[in-house]
């Protein structure tokens, strides 16, 4: 079997295999914005693709995984400027509240973390490239990536442009910003207002705008073309589709992205998960009440690109098929020593082959977790011999390991030293 990923831009699922040039497989996703508390909606995110990032490296890749944080853009200086805080410690403390609570959800840590500050030279050189190629046009002090140039745009969303603008304006896209041509016209630079960070540019002192940083960073670790960019679903239009378009025209390499995959939305009591509905369900307020081992249960049992409703008593639930699978690993007393028959080793093998098929399947976790449960049961069946069970052990523990849950004293010792 082969893994076999969703490709937003191709539709549907098509075999992995690394493209570009490194010897590590390329994993980019979109960050958080460090400006508020982080709810469960973004911890699916993250640990939806700390199960590819895992599954990737169980299959024998080397994994170089980036993740960007968006330190500067309208909602962070909006928040500094509410709060009274200079924005990048605003930024430096919801940063590391969010670090410890992914930590506490068993997240393995990217090998980057740049910051959109960082990286400001790498975004006027993509810049730069667009407009003397003649996608991009500077106008009162803002530079903008112009739609008509690109008869490739909506390649990603497949929306047409005229279901592309009310969905731009609703995240983030200004229709009426000075010297735009098209209204659908994204911004690259952007003339800061006086109260704001400015850097300077060829087109004026300014700040980046919010596709052209994740571009930057995404170049900037990875190179021109890398396996597999990801991010939350309400990302794919206009964020990844402008990104798409600017990583692609600035440099002539395509496809600049492999697979372009997407993590599902969570909702509560019937709406969107959004702080502007006060529907959040805050990842702190969990862990107070349940272990990460249980969010995270709860979390990966749906599939990472399923839109997800949120109901507490799931959490409960999931506590308790977290520890039904703890409690198989650390069984060790009352065996028999020997007496396996070829059917027990052929069922806790049965097993492990449809954990890992449901894997290669588009990451199919609610497929795959009956399995282990399936075997830990059978591993504290009294009448099992040592073997059977420390078989069936085995798989649960690997399972465990790949889907980010601390089972067994050896599968946290494990994830402590992937961490350090
Ligand atoms: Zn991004």
């Amino acid at each position: 079997m082969t893994l076999r990923l969703h490709d937003a831009r191709r539709g549907g699922l098509h075999p992995f295999t690394p493209i570009g040039e490194r010897p590590s497989v390329g994993l980019y996703v979109c960050g958080v914005t460090p400006y508020d508390t982080g709810h469960i909606g973004h911890a699916f995110t993250y640990v939806s693709f700390d199960v590819l990032h895992r599954y990737l490296e169980y299959l024998g890749h080397e994994v170089t995984y980036v993740q960007n944080l968006t330190d500067v853009d309208d909602d962070m200086l909006r928040k500094a400027r509410e709060t009274g805080e200079n924005y990048l410690e605003l930024g430096n403390r919801h940063v590391t509240t969010f670090l410890t609570e992914m930590a506490a959800l068993n997240w393995l840590p990217p090998n980057h973390y740049p910051r959109a500050t960082e990286h400001i030279p790498q975004m006027l050189e993509l810049i730069g490239a667009l407009v003397d190629k003649g996608l991009a046009y500077a106008a009162e002090g803002n530079v903008f990536f112009s739609i008509a140039a690109d008869p490739d745009y909506g390649q990603l969303s497949k929306l047409s442009p005229d279901e592309m603008l009310p969905i731009a304006n609703e995240r983030g896209n200004d229709p009426t910003m000075a010297g735009k041509r098209d209204p659908l016209d994204f911004v690259l630079w952007q003339r800061s207002l006086p109260d704001e960070p400015a850097w300077p540019s060829p087109w004026g002192p300014g700040r980046p705008g919010w596709h052209i940083e994740c571009s930057a960073m995404a170049m900037a670790y990875l190179g021109t073309r890398f396996e597999i960019h990801g991010g939350g679903g309400d990302l794919l239009f206009p964020h990844h589709e402008s990104e798409l378009a600017q990583s692609e025209h600035a440099t002539g390499d395509r496809p600049a992205v492999g697979w372009w995959t997407h993590a599902g939305m969570l909702s509560y009591e019937g709406h969107k998960m959004s702080k502007s509905l006060g529907n959040l369900v805050l990842v702190r307020d969990l862990l107070c009440t349940y272990p990460g081992d249980a969010i995270r249960h709860y979390l990966v049992s749906h599939h990472y690109r399923s839109e997800v409703e949120f109901k507490a008593d799931d959490l409960d639930a999931a506590a308790d098929a977290a520890a039904l699978l703890r409690q198989a690993c650390l069984r060790a007393d009352e065996l028999a020593e020997s007496g396996v028959t070829a059917a027990q080793s052929e069922e806790v093998a049965a097993h492990r082959r449809a954990f890992l098929a449901a894997m290669d399947d588009d990451l199919d976790t609610p497929r795959a977790m009956p399995e282990l449960a399936a075997l830990a049961r059978l591993a504290l069946e009294s009448e099992l011999p040592a073997v059977a069970v420390e078989a069936g052990q085995a798989v649960v523990e690997l399972g465990g390991r790949i889907l980010g849950l601390r089972l067994a004293p050896h599968a946290e010792a494990v994830s402590a030293s992937n961490a350090a």
